[in-house]
């Protein structure tokens, strides 16, 4: 199948041919005519399947037909976080280079002021958080009555982050006809619901959601008690022939110490969640994707769909507490045929979210032991019957001393489906939650930058001394 028989106008050809793409992905071959037909889709895919392609290019040629009036949006794109929003604009004006839409970025902790302005000119091309949508509607700045095409992307997440009230207000709004595109990489009951309120005679694409990690990644894990994960983290990182890495906390304020722990580190450091500024938030991503901040520090909302190539090393701080949360965590690694490497630390407490993982992706994950480092037994990481284990499984298997059960602290690790989640801060005063942190994380985001390349692979190791297991010592395949 080629781009060109999906129906896309020659500019959207030529600027899909810029992009390098030579053929489209299976959501793409199925879903564009489609689009193009102005059927409704139920899409059924997550990132990394070429899924907003699959929408803005058939949206650049509808949108070419007609033009642009003050205050009244003709297609809107409803995203759950700013950096997911800021991301598909790029995809608009990527793709659409050879046409001359206008668009209107609509994220909380930027100024209202400048987003009026575009509004007041008119916009093709609405991309929006549904906080801050809302908030301009009320302002009367916006009418949604004119808009031809909605599209709500990452569904399930904006169910995770309390926002289904706004978005089926939204719809409520965008009065008369119109064709919806609703995405979602899950279809729990409540997305469902949403679709059969929503959606006419929807089309439904699926595209098989990985329900295990890559076979090039390479996955361990490790068990300790709560207080040795920042030094077992700063160890392991400074043992590995880390490039770039990616740190998950589950928590805002994990991100927040776990930063502080180690911005005194060799590596130069970046946090990301959503109490920081938009514009901080933007600049230490542009940041770790140039190389200049080798380690991003992140919760899993913040991080979520964005779009980063090459990254050598996924580490967990915490064990996510939906076992899907950690395919899509360690898919950051591995990408492109490159080889890539997921470390997971668990305490006891998180136990029961790593039983979860190995009962989806059909096995255990290989533990690391390290010496001097107290493991702390659990039911499952003390059993004896050998389990299934986790693709890949190269490695040599570890034999974990005994030890009596330790007490210890429960850490909370409360799911994140709860009501208005971090991103949209329209809730809130724009910025005002994120000053504080964001200026002391600005301070120092960058410092202690080195060229990870250049470490000297025989220079001594802190922490694990000679016991650096060998998959850590070694740079990952493929990864420059
Ligand atoms: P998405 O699923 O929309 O987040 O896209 C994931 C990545 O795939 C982005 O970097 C896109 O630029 C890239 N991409 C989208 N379509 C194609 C294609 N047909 N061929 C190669 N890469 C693509």
């Amino acid at each position: 199948m080629l781009f060109s028989d999906l129906g896309l106008s020659e500019d959207v050809l030529r600027a899909v041919g810029d992009a390098g793409y030579s053929e489209p992905t299976p959501i793409q071959a199925e879903g564009i005519p489609l689009v193009l037909q102005g059927r409704d889709i139920l899409g059924v895919a997550q990132t990394g399947t070429g899924k907003t392609a699959s929408f803005t290019l058939p949206m650049i040629d509808i949108l070419a037909a007609g033009r642009a009036r003050a205050r009244m949006a003709r297609t809107l794109i409803l995203e759950p976080t700013r950096e997911l929003a800021a991301q598909v604009s790029e995809n608009f004006e990527t793709y659409g280079k050879y046409h001359k839409l206008t668009m209107a970025l609509l994220i909380g902790g930027v100024s209202f002021g400048d987003q009026e302005k575009k509004l007041d000119r008119g916009v093709d091309v609405l991309i929006a958080t549904p906080g801050r949508l809302l908030d301009h509607v009320g302002r009367g700045k916006l009418m949604l009555n004119g808009v031809q095409v909605l599209v709500i992307d990452e569904a399930d997440r904006m169910l995770d982050m309390g926002f289904i009230p706004d978005v089926e207000r939204i719809c409520k709004l965008i009065a008369g006809k119109r064709q919806t595109l609703l995405y979602s990489a899950t279809m729990p009951k409540e997305i469902q619901k949403l679709a059969d309120s929503f959606l006419t005679d929807p089309a439904r694409v699926e595209v098989a959601p990985p329900s295990s990690p890559a076979e090039n990644v390479e996955q361990r894990i490790v068990y300790l008690s709560p207080r040795d994960k920042d030094s077992t983290l700063r160890a392991i990182i400074e043992a590995a022939e880390v490039q770039n890495a990616m740190i998950f906390c589950n928590r805002k304020r994990d991100v927040d110490s776990l930063f502080k722990s180690l911005k005194n580190s060799k590596l130069g450091v970046g946090a990301l969640h959503g109490d920081m500024a938009q514009s901080y938030r933007m600049e230490v991503l542009a940041k770790f994707k140039s190389g200049e901040v080798p380690i991003l520090i992140a919760s899993d909302v913040a991080a979520r769909g964005l779009d980063i190539a090459a990254v050598s090393h996924v580490f967990n701080y915490d064990v996510p507490t939906h076992a899907e949360d950690y395919i899509h965590r360690i898919g950051r690694t591995g990408r492109a045929g490159r080889s890539g490497h997921a470390v997971t630390l668990s305490t006891p407490a998180e136990q029961k979210y790593v039983d979860a993982i190995f009962k989806l992706i059909g096995g255990e994950i290989p533990k690391i032991d390290i010496p001097g480092l107290k493991t702390p037994a659990t039911k499952s990481n003390e059993t004896s019957a050998p389990r299934k284990r986790a693709r890949p499984t190269s490695s040599k298997k570890t034999s974990e001393p005994k030890q009596s059960p330790e007490k210890e602290k429960k850490t909370s690790t409360a799911p994140q489906r709860k009501a208005k989640s971090e991103d949209d801060s329209s809730k809130k005063p724009a910025a005002k939650a994120s000053k504080s942190k964001s200026q002391d994380s600005k301070s120092t985001s960058t410092e202690k930058k080195t060229d990870t390349n250049k470490r000297r692979p025989n220079a001594p190791v802190k922490g694990l001394g000679d016991h650096v297991p060998a998959f850590l010592a070694r740079a990952p395949k493929g990864v420059k």
